[in-house]
C-alpha cells in the first residue's frame, strides 16, 4: 500500500438498503488508491474497508444548484431555526405578560409566509429525492431521518468518483474548503494513477495494446503508401498530423520541429492513450485533402526522389503552407469557425481550420467566453481536444462563469477528455 496522501472523515451516499449518509473514515493513497472504512479504528485494524481504484475514473462536484429565491443562508434549516426561536418567543411572552392570546401583526405575516412556501418547496423536493420510497411506511427510522434532513445544511459540499463503467460514489465533506482538498487531491491522485499505469503497460501489455491499435491505424484509407512520396508501407507516423511516412520523409518531418509535426515509430514507440486518435480519425487520403489540395500531380513527390529533395519538398507542404485546402468561408472570423467545427465533430474541417489558424485564433472565445477547446471538452471529443491542445489551446482559459476546458469535461461527465486534460496539464 501506499502512502498516505490524505486522510479524514467525510459523509457517502450509500445508496443501498438504508439510503442515508454515513459517515466513513477515507485516506487517499499515494498509489492512486482511495479506501473508507465505518470508523477510525476499523481503518487501523484493516478490517471492514472498501477500497476505489482511481484509475479509470474522474472526479465531479455537482453543477451549482439554482438561484436561490431569496437571500443566502435561508436555508430549510435556518428557517426551522427560526420557527422554533419564534415559537420560543411566543411562547415567553406570553408566559411573562399572562396575554390570552398571541398574534402577528400583518407586516411579519408578509415577510414569513414567502420562508415558508420556500420551506416547503425544498421539503417536498428532497422528499422526492431521498424519502419517497419510506413514505409507505411512516415508521420511527423514517422520522428519524426526517429530523436528520432538517438538521442538515442546505448547501452540501458534496462531490461524486464516476468511474468510466459508470459506477459511482459520492461524498460529502463538511465545507468548501474539504471539498476542494479532496478533489483536488483525488485529480492529482488519478493523474499519478494513470501515469503509474502507462509505464506497467510498456512492460506487461504494452505490445498487446500498441498491435490492436497501430492494425486499425494501418486499414485506415491511404495510410498504405507515405503520406508525402507514396513509397509503400510507411512505418514512421505524424501523431498531430494524423498521417504515416516512409523513413526519409520522416527526417523531413523530423526537421520541421514539433510544433509542426509530432514524429513517432508506427512499432517502436509507446503512444500514450488518446495520442493515435488523430491518427485512426484521419488517415493519410483525409490528411492530404487537407495539406495537397492545391498540389497537381506534376507536383507531386515521388518515393525516388533524393532526400535532400524530399527535406525542402515536405518544408512547402507543411511549414509554408504551399498546398494547403484554402479556408471554407471568408466572412465568418477564423475562431468561429473552428468552434462550430468542432461542435460538429467535423475532425477533416478542424484540420483544416488549425493549420490557418494562429494562436489567437486557437483560443478565440465565443459571447460566453467559451474556447473551441471548451466545446470539445463539452462534447467529450477527445480526439479534437487533443488536437486543439497541440495547437496551442490555452487549457487554463476561464469562460464567464469561470469554468475551464477541464470543470467543463468535469460538469459533463466525459472522463475521457478530464483524463486527457489532466496528462497535458505542464508536470510539477
Ligand atoms: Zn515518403
Amino acid at each position: 500500500m501506499g502512502s498516505t496522501f490524505l486522510q479524514g472523515n467525510l459523509s457517502k451516499w450509500s445508496g443501498t438498503l438504508n439510503k442515508e449518509w454515513k459517515k466513513k473514515y477515507v485516506t487517499l493513497c499515494e498509489n492512486g488508491l482511495l479506501t473508507y472504512h465505518p470508523r477510525l479504528n476499523e481503518y487501523m485494524q484493516n478490517v471492514n474497508g472498501k477500497e476505489i481504484d482511481l484509475l479509470s475514473t474522474t472526479v465531479k462536484i455537482p453543477g451549482k444548484r439554482p438561484p436561490r429565491a431569496f437571500s443566502p443562508g435561508t436555508s430549510p434549516r435556518t428557517i426551522i431555526q427560526l420557527v422554533v426561536w419564534m415559537s420560543c418567543d411566543m411562547l415567553t411572552n406570553k408566559m411573562s405578560t399572562n396575554r390570552s392570546s398571541v398574534h402577528f401583526s400583518l407586516p411579519q405575516v408578509e415577510l414569513w409566509f414567502p420562508f415558508f412556501k420556500h420551506l416547503l418547496h425544498s421539503i417536498t423536493r428532497r422528499l422526492r429525492l431521498h424519502y419517497i420510497f419510506e413514505l409507505s411506511k411512516f415508521d420511527v427510522r423514517w422520522f428519524v431521518s426526517f429530523l436528520t434532513f432538517l438538521s442538515e445544511p442546505d448547501d452540501a459540499y458534496e462531490f461524486t468518483i464516476v468511474s468510466l463503467s459508470e459506477e459511482s460514489w459520492l461524498f460529502r465533506a463538511d465545507g468548501p474548503e474539504e471539498q476542494q482538498a479532496w478533489v483536488s487531491a483525488i485529480q492529482a491522485q488519478i493523474l499519478a494513477r494513470l501515469q503509474a499505469s502507462e509505464g506497467n503497460k510498456v512492460k506487461v501489455r504494452g505490445y498487446e495494446t500498441s498491435s490492436v491499435t497501430i492494425q486499425t491505424i494501418i486499414n485506415t484509407p491511404g495510410n498504405s503508401v507515405c503520406v508525402d512520396c507514396g513509397a509503400p508501407n510507411p512505418t514512421w507516423a505524424s501523431l498531430n498530423l494524423g498521417a504515416l511516412m516512409c523513413i526519409e520523409c520522416c527526417s523531413g518531418h523530423r526537421a520541421l520541429g514539433a510544433h509542426l509535426s509530432r514524429v513517432r515509430s508506427l512499432h517502436l514507440d509507446h503512444w500514450p492513450p488518446g495520442q493515435a486518435g488523430i491518427l485512426a480519425a484521419m488517415g493519410n487520403q483525409l490528411a492530404n485533402s487537407v495539406w495537397e489540395a492545391t498540389c497537381s500531380t506534376t507536383d507531386k513527390l515521388c518515393p525516388n526522389t533524393t532526400r535532400q529533395e524530399k527535406e525542402h519538398w515536405i518544408e512547402q507542404k507543411y511549414k509554408d503552407k504551399a498546398y494547403l485546402a484554402p479556408l471554407p468561408q471568408l466572412e465568418l472570423p477564423l475562431g468561429q469557425q473552428l468552434a462550430h467545427a468542432t461542435a460538429d465533430g467535423n475532425v477533416r474541417l478542424v484540420m483544416q481550420l488549425v493549420a490557418h489558424s494562429e494562436r489567437d485564433d486557437i483560443n478565440a472565445t465565443d459571447g460566453e467566453g467559451r474556447t473551441a477547446l471548451h466545446v470539445a471538452c463539452q462534447q467529450g471529443n477527445s480526439v479534437l481536444a487533443q488536437l486543439l491542445i497541440w495547437y496551442g489551446a490555452d487549457m487554463d482559459k476561464h469562460d464567464v462563469h469561470g469554468q475551464t476546458a477541464l470543470n467543463s469535461a468535469q460538469l459533463a461527465g466525459n472522463a475521457s477528455c478530464v483524463h486527457l486534460l489532466l496528462q497535458n496539464q505542464p508536470k510539477p
